[in-house]
């Protein structure tokens, strides 16, 4: 075992996720996070039934289970003629027994709390917070991190789990700033008092519009209700937990159904994201450092997996660490020769899915058709979720080296 600690650099869900799973491996880990406090923004996120097998191997789904939500359906409907594009059956039986785990929908927060209270009981985890990690050095035999204002610390290796703007990232490959996507979110949640019971449903639901959409699901045991909304615009360059223009985001959903309107009418007060991703690449790892979750892959939202991306990386990077024998660069290639094809995978399907969705004129009829089933489905045939297998069936943990 090494004798410095492992150094993880940003505490969102993917540095949490990696100091939980080199913890409960043995390792010492320090966790640095530039925000004041380990925190997350008020958002919904979805979970597909891969992450919720990742959640059994950390001990985490009873936790989860406290606070998620369990939608019935992941319903596509039309936000120009209000017809239902596809249904998806995610909370019925068959579901469950074609992926064995659910799927669920969680608010950001309580799922950043269940791992941080995790990562509180672990005794081998130190926390920072004011803490932002400026610049590496990897020595060979132990890496140096220096924090702002000067600090330096020593570790036996570095993760870089800085998300999007990945400092860490920027020293590794030198590749510029995360591409701008054009795309646009708005999102808010409300209280489900403020939701007009016409409304509510106990589904994920995606209005797709011309270059827009909306999604709505629960959260919190059904206690609140999540809303995203989606729009082109290049009036935007980058930016962060800034407020959204209602009367822009109205414009942009003009002329859609009146359950569209009349849902983004519930608010006053939206928070604004400028979307980005980056193309996929591979050397996201070298010697003693490597990058996990939107610092490796950053991805658009379009197939809800970024997060689940970040804790599936966390759980296959321990599992090398350990068969490896500790020894650091050897397991962080073998850790990245095993996810980036899948995790590109997600971040390629994800640019298709966003045109999918905003897809207008004829474009949008084709998508119609296609999607829709030939016939009225047969209530007594099971449905075969080929689509998002790839997907929804997860990982294979590793439990021997890749090179035996
Ligand atoms: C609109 C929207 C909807 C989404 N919906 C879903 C969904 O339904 N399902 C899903 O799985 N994913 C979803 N995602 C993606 C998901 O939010 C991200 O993929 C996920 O948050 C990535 O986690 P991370 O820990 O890698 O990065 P982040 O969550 O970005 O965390 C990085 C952390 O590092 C800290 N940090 C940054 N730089 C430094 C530094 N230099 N030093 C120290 N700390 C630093 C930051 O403060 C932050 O706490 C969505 C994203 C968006 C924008």
């Amino acid at each position: 075992m090494p004798d410095l600690p492992v150094l993880v650099v940003g505490g969102g869900v993917g540095g949490l996720a990696a100091a939980l799973t080199l913890a409960r491996k043995g390792l010492a880990v320090r966790v640095f996070e530039q925000g004041a406090e380990f925190k997350e923004i008020g958002a919904g996120i979805q979970l597909g039934p891969n992450v919720f097998r990742m959640f059994d191997l950390l001990g985490l789904t009873e936790a989860i289970k406290q606070v998620a939500f369990y939608p019935h359906n992941l319903v596509m409907m039309d936000a120009v003629t209000g017809e239902e594009v596809i249904r998806l059956p995610v909370g019925g039986a068959a579901f469950r027994e074609r992926f064995t785990y659910p799927y669920g929908v969680i608010h950001r927060g309580d799922l950043h709390t269940v791992m941080l209270e995790a990562c509180r009981k672990e005794p081998g985890i130190t926390l920072s917070v004011n803490a932002k990690g400026m610049r590496y050095e990897d020595h060979g035999h132990k890496v140096t991190l220096h924090l702002e204002g000067g600090e330096a610390v020593g570790g036996a290796a570095l993760i870089g789990a800085d998300g999007l703007w990945s400092t860490v990232r920027a020293q590794l490959l030198k590749d510029g700033k995360p591409r701008v996507s054009g795309h646009i979110a708005y999102r808010a949640v409300l209280p489900r008092a403020e939701v007009p019971a016409d409304l509510w449903q106990d589904n994920v639901v995606l209005w797709a519009g011309p270059k827009t959409h909306l999604v709505h699901y629960p959260l919190r045991r059904g206690e609140l209700y999540n809303l995203v909304a989606v729009f082109h615009s290049d009036k935007y360059e980058e930016g962060w937990d800034v407020f959204g223009d209602t009367d822009e985001l109205n414009r942009k959903f003009a002329g859609e159904r009146p359950e569209v309107q009349r849902l983004l009418e519930k608010i006053d007060v939206w928070k604004m994201w400028v979307l980005c991703d980056r193309e996929p690449v591979r050397g996201w790892s070298k010697g003693r450092v490597a990058l996990l979750g939107d610092a490796a892959h950053p991805m658009l939202q379009y197939l809800a997996q970024g997060a689940n991306m970040a804790i599936e990386d966390a759980v296959v990077l321990a599992a090398y660490l350990e068969l490896s024998g500790w020894d650091f660069a050897r397991a962080f290639a073998w850790y990245e020769q095993a996810r980036y094809l899948r995790t590109a995978r997600v971040q390629v399907t994800a640019r298709y899915y966003g045109d999918i969705y905003h897809a207008s004129g004829v474009v949008r009829e084709v998508r119609n058709w296609f999607l829709r089933p030939d016939a009225p489905p047969d209530p007594k045939a099971k449905p075969t979720f080929s689509g998002v297998a790839w997907l929804y069936d997860g990982i294979r943990v590793p439990t021997v080296p890749p090179d035996r």
